[in-house]
């Protein structure tokens, strides 16, 4: 559950900033190799009760490349990343994918 302990980070960070509040919209930038689904699920279930509760996360996508010994820089998809191992998109060979900060908080309004 790599994605609950990230988002556990990202509404606490959230919460800090602002104050006690309630917050209506969280703007996150956040790499393309974590599922979105489970990002917006694990956000639903954590922010339920505080600030958060009401607020709308919104994702924009970060591509994080891949760099292939055959040359291919493509950002692999959430599905060919498995831990710190990616497979390659273009040729299949399964290489270490570089650690990435994965999630980044942009905006909390
Ligand atoms: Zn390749």
């Amino acid at each position: 559950m790599h994605e609950l302990s990230l988002v556990a980070e990202l509404v606490e960070a959230c919460s800090q900033r602002a104050g006690g509040a309630p917050v209506s919209l969280v703007r996150v930038r956040c790499a393309t190799t974590i599922p979105e689904a489970a990002l917006r699920e694990s956000f639903r279930l954590l922010a339920a009760d505080g600030p958060l509760a009401a607020a709308v996360l919104e994702i924009e996508p970060l591509e994080v490349p891949l760099a292939c010994p055959c040359g291919s820089t493509a950002a692999p998809a959430a599905t060919d990343v498995v831990g710190h191992l990616a497979v390659c998109p273009s040729c299949g060979a399964v290489s270490a994918h570089a650690a990435t900060p994965g999630l980044e908080l942009l905006e909390v309004l």
